[in-house]
């Protein structure tokens, strides 16, 4: 195992690039195939610590698979990519590694129907971190505050609104102190009236300095926290920017499309 954690380093270094102490995640040429599906062409992409990046784009783009391999729930094929100072290779412990340094976010919450909100909470920090129960449990409360539902502890997900229990999610995620959050379009499967909650503890935790790309099609939200939109099509990242000028000045024919049919 050392033998190969010092392959990656120097693979690294010849790949010509220095991972600084500043960059959250860095990926260079990745590419990836679903069989003979090329979904992600040359995908070249550095986020720094506490960069709060936005990613939009058609339906199929590739976004969701994007910030999927990142945490190592797909695989890529080709090229690199570093999470917090760790290459993602077959090397399970390194996956295990960058998957509690990462919390996910998804559109479906996908909390555990069974269990109680607090016990979704601390599942992962007791059998992922040997965390003792109540030191666990403490630290789910704090959180579930923060996303303002420690009144619902006891309950069961299927007691909940869909906002609530996305904000569940989003606790469960913050229990296991991850460094960076991915966030696949976690309001799109809300009713209208239930965004906002959901968004404000987006906005909160963007504040906190937390490093966030945010796969999602609420446009106020990146304005408002973004420092960078990155808009993909058929799988290649075709413009990136600062919210105002990406919003006001698009480059490409292709978002240009896309934001009139969004905004
Ligand atoms: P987006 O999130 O931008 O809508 P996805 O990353 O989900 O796009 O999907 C990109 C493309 O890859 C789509 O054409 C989708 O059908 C395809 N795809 C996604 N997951 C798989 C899979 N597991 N196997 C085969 N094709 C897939
Ligand atoms: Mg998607």
């Amino acid at each position: 195992a050392a033998e190969s954690a010092k392959d990656a380093g120097s693979a690294i270094d010849k790949s010509g690039f220095q991972v600084s102490d500043d960059v959250a995640i860095q990926i260079v040429g990745m590419n990836k195939w679903f069989g003979d599906f090329h979904v992600l062409r040359d995908i070249n992409l550095t986020v720094h610590k506490g960069e709060r990046i936005v990613i939009c784009g058609p339906s199929g783009s590739g976004k969701s698979t994007l910030i999927r391999c990142i945490n190592r729930l797909e695989e890529h094929q080709a090229g690199q990519i570093v999470v917090d100072g760790i290459e993602l290779s077959d090397d399970l412990k390194k996956i295990d590694e960058i998957r509690r340094e990462v919390g996910m976010v998804f559109q479906h919450f996908n909390l555990f129907p069974h269990l109680t909100i607090l016990q979704n909470c601390t599942l992962a920090p007791i059998w992922v971190r040997k965390m003792p129960r109540r030191e666990a449990e403490e630290a789910a409360m704090t959180y579930l505050e923060r996303v303002k539902i420690p009144e619902q502890a006891n309950k069961y997900p299927g007691q909940l609104s869909g906002g609530q229990q996305q904000r569940v999610a989003i606790a469960r995620a913050l229990c296991m102190n991850p460094r960076i959050m991915l966030f696949d379009e976690p309001t799109s499967a809300l009713d209208p009236e239930m965004i906002k909650e959901v968004l404000d503890v987006m906005v909160d935790l963007a504040q906190s300095g937390m490093t966030m790309i945010c796969v999602t099609h609420e446009m106020g939200f990146a304005r408002q926290v973004a420092n960078r939109v990155i808009f993909m099509d058929e799988g290649q990242i075709i413009e990136q920017n600062e919210p105002e000028e990406f919003f006001t000045n698009p480059k490409s024919d292709r978002t240009k499309l896309f934001l009139s049919q969004i905004l």
